[in-house]
């Protein structure tokens, strides 16, 4: 075993042998460091066991002696794991540690070697003083952080990937808690963004101080008190400070180890709401400390960080800043130099370290800035480099003349919108293009997609080629296969009726595979179905285009997988979520985007009304009338949150509900989330095919499916919703001749005056509806599965924030424009980090 692993092992054995008391070497463990890396370089140990030694041993004396048996232990472990050599030792019998009392037995602490003595200077003389604030994690090694000879900067500081336990005072056990607030690795830590912030910074006098205040006060302890309730059932501590313009009473509830912390005559700095009780004033609870220590709780702008069981939040603040302090400055930013001055952003490092320790309110904004600038600006180099991905493979060429397009035009039974027209235009253009199609085809509820992606389907077949559409449900893939066949193989059509087929999970066996078979051998042209197209067994013998229906109800890999069955198929996907162009430019920047703003001629306006909930009766007539003039009606209930039991589905009780005291004479049918496939469809079906007068239900039935008779909308709780799935949920109906209306009834009296459902009843154009919710909102309510992963990837980013995305969006550009692969040198940290921000699980294209 190398001798720098060797004299960590007998000092870990001593410092054993005497019950973690940190008094195996002057002056403490960490004294060794002095010493100890330049001899595990020159040992040639592994980087990160040298640096994860550094962080255990820095932070060892801060410990309880059960955490520093835990932290000696780990580190071992991970010693062990990586030096064969030391697999065989033990530093120490594990065991409990001794308590720190029994301190008869002691080992002789061992003397520091002199060399080492003379390098640790003054630190050795601090043997009983205060420890120095900052401590000290592990340091990077000079060349892999910093720039190597000849001004290329290199990888980021490997420790950074290195685990939590190389941290004082995190042990297995700690790091595994952290792992459920997605910390793993230090860079996890400096990215672990603050939740909210404290401003204590206004440090005010007692005297002056009033209720409901949130401040920071130092004071002096002038009298401390520890009691129990009565019946023993919670314990008090009260303490009073007085600054000298004044006392404060702090009360703590069950935390009876504070009558040994705070105590008569010292100071301390408490922070936190100032409240009344019986006339005086007090804080309950408040956030306290020992002045001497440093301010980390206090007097300052406070990060409030997202917490787990059984971590506190001053334990991870103190981590954080452990972590934060010590690396943030010393990190080489990724962000080209250029680009930063441009965009007049701070380095990251001071970025970095105002997210979590702003020194003013400016500070923080900029810090803010700068992170959401990052987020952006990643999000939008990853999108061009698929763009450009895409356009580099080779796609099929397919080319229609005018009058085989006229031809299928005319037999339509309407005349295409302009909109329907422009969009058809721009796919015949990508199927000719000689590269793979990648388009979003963009159109409000009603717009008609169904039809242009019919007559795209067709170009293709009639280059001898097979499409496949895929749609989230069946009664949707059974709405389109009716639509194909209408369009597609009516007299004197393009294809025999068999050559399009349907295949959904209820499709028979037997005729499944038939359908495999005719998809295998090229006979079937087109098929339309659910996810049941990507269950293995279906191969195409020629696939070569794609479409994908209401995209965001399906997963990235789901889409992956209908596309992996033919080779650089050209790709349509389809969305009635009206996306702002902001929005639309940033998140789908790879794929073309069509946009259908315009509905077929004759659509009418769905009147909206918001009704209070004591006027609900005159919804339930107009529900009546309608179904006695024989059209039919959707009742929508939010999903209700229950405290003990979970979700209440308030679409049962309240289906039962109706059922029974409101329109016993009507028959009602559910349909709710919980349901199977199956049964949803079932029920589905059997409301389209008028079974039912009133279909109960969540918002399942939002997605797409037609049933024309529908001419009510009644949305309950309708505050609770959002107004792209007001939007959706309305668009369920006015799909026939008749007259359909939309009423919305929130579910509390003030609620009516909410201004989504004010928008709703203003305005039917879903555009207008997602720009002003984007306004309100922010983008989440647009949000997809795609959409919804990068979201979760913007952790500072706003998507409302236009301004910002801009500037972020002609960043991108110019450098992709200049080094679009990140080949430079002085481009190899961005590169990096661009691979990490797209690994963290981010969508496709498709
Ligand atoms: P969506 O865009 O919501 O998927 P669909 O494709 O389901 O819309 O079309 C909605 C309805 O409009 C269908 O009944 C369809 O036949 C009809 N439609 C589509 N295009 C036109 C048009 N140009 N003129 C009249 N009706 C149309
Ligand atoms: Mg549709």
């Amino acid at each position: 075993m190398q001798s720098s692993l060797e004299k960590l092992r007998k000092f870990f054995r001593l410092e054993h042998e005497n019950g973690y008391a940190n008094t195996a070497v002057i002056g403490g463990l960490a004294n060794i460091l002095n010493f100890w890396e330049g001899e595990a370089r020159l040992d040639q140990l592994p980087e990160d066991l040298v640096q994860a030694t550094a962080a255990t041993l820095t932070g060892y004396a801060d410990q309880a002696p059960e955490g520093r048996a835990e932290a000696l232990k780990s580190l071992w472990k991970q010693i062990q794991s990586q030096v064969p050599e030391a697999a065989a030792k033990k530093p120490a019998p594990v065991r409990a540690a001794r308590p720190q009392a029994q301190k008869g037995g002691q080992a002789p602490a061992v003397e520091m070697p002199p060399e080492a003595r003379q390098d640790a200077g003054v630190a050795l003389s601090q043997s009983k003083g205060p420890r120095p604030p900052a401590p000290r994690p592990a340091q990077p090694r000079p060349g892999r952080a910093e720039s190597r000879p000849g001004g290329v900067t290199s990888k980021r500081p490997i420790a950074l990937n290195a685990s939590l336990t190389v941290l004082s005072g995190v042990g297995p056990r700690h790091a595994a808690m952290l792992t459920r607030i997605g910390l793993h690795t230090l860079g996890d830590m400096l990215y672990n963004f603050p939740r909210r912030y404290d401003d204590y910074s206004a440090l005010k006098p007692i005297r002056d101080l009033f209720y409901g205040q949130q401040v920071t006060v130092i004071g002096t302890v002038t009298f401390t008190e520890a009691r129990q309730t009565r019946g023993g059932r919670m314990h008090i501590f009260e303490a009073v400070i007085n600054d000298g313009t004044g006392g404060l009473r702090l009360t703590f509830f069950n935390q009876p180890w504070l009558v040994n912390r705070i105590k008569e005559g010292e100071a301390v700095s408490v922070s936190g709401k100032v409240e009344q009780y019986l006339g005086r004033m007090v804080m309950n609870s408040p956030d306290w400390e020992p002045v001497e220590t440093e301010n980390l709780h206090t007097n300052r702008i406070v990060p409030v960080y997202p917490l787990t069981q059984n971590v506190t939040q001053k334990w991870l603040r103190k981590l954080m800043h452990q972590v934060v302090t010590y690396w943030a400055p010393k990190l080489t930013d990724h962000l080209p130099e250029a680009v930063r001055t441009a965009a007049a952003l701070p380095d990251l490092g001071t970025a970095l370290l105002q997210i979590h320790w702003p020194a003013s309110q400016e500070k923080l904004k900029a810090a803010r800035e700068r992170l959401a600038f990052d987020e952006i600006f990643f999000l939008q180099m990853g999108v061009l480099r698929q763009r450009r991905d895409w356009q580099s493979a080779a796609g099929r060429l397919f080319e229609v003349t005018d009058d085989w397009l006229a031809d299928r035009l005319s037999a339509l039974p309407f005349a295409l919108t302009q909109a329907q027209q422009r969009a058809l235009d721009d796919i015949r253009r990508d199927l000719k293009s000689g590269q793979p199609m990648n388009r979003l085809l963009q159109g409000d509820v009603g717009s008609g997609k169904t039809i242009v992606a019919a007559l795209a389907a067709a170009m293709v077949n009639a280059g001898g080629a097979q499409a496949a559409i895929m749609a989230p449900t069946s009664i949707l893939a059974e709405q389109h296969y009716r639509t194909f066949l209408n369009v597609l193989s009516s007299e004197g059509g393009l294809l025999q009726p068999g050559q399009i087929r349907l295949l959904v999970g209820d499709t028979p066996e037997k005729e499944k595979e038939e359908i495999r078979t005719g998809l295998a051998g090229g006979e079937v042209k087109i098929v339309i179905g659910t996810h049941a197209l990507i269950e293995d067994p279906v191969g195409f013998s020629d696939l070569q285009f794609i479409v994908v229906d209401e995209q965001h109800r399906f997963g990235v890999e789901q889409r992956a997988a209908l596309r992996s069955k033919g080779t650089n198929p050209h790709l349509l996907v389809m969305t009635a979520t009206p996306i702002p162009r902001s929005l639309a430019l940033t998140l789908y920047g790879d794929l073309d985007l069509s946009v259908m703003d315009e509905l077929p001629p004759g659509r009418q306006v769905i009147p909206t009304h918001i009704l209070r909930p004591n006027e609900r009766e005159r919804a339930y007539s107009l529900v009546r009338s309608q179904v006695k003039s024989g059209y039919q009606a959707f009742v929508i209930y939010p999903l209700v949150e229950e405290t003990a039991n979970g979700e209440l589905l308030a679409a049962t009780q309240e289906h039962d509900r109706l059922q029974k005291e409101v329109f016993s004479d009507l028959k009602l049918g559910l349909l709710h989330g919980r349901m199977k496939p199956d049964e949803k469809d079932a029920v589905m079906l059997a409301f389209r095919d008028r079974q039912y007068d009133v279909l109960v239900s969540t918002t399942v039935v939002e997605v797409g499916v037609d049933v024309p008779n529908a001419t009510v909308m009644l949305v309950e709780g309708a505050n609770r919703f959002g107004l792209a799935q007001l939007h959706q949920l309305r668009g369920r109906v006015g799909r026939g001749e008749a007259q359909s209306y939309c009423l919305l009834i929130p579910d509390h009296e003030d609620a009516a005056e909410n201004d989504r459902l004010q928008a709703m009843a203003e305005s039917n154009d879903g555009f207008v509806l997602a720009e002003r919710d984007l306004q309100q909102r922010g983008p989440g309510e647009f949000l997809g599965t795609r959409q919804a992963g990068f979201a979760a990837s913007l952790k500072m980013a706003s998507l409302s924030d236009v301004p910002l995305i801009e500037k972020a969006r002609d960043q991108a550009q110019a450098l992709f424009a200049r080094d679009a692969d990140l080949k430079d040198p002085e481009h190899s940290l961005l590169a990096e980090a661009l691979t990490r921000f797209w690994s963290a699980g981010r969508g496709d294209v498709s």
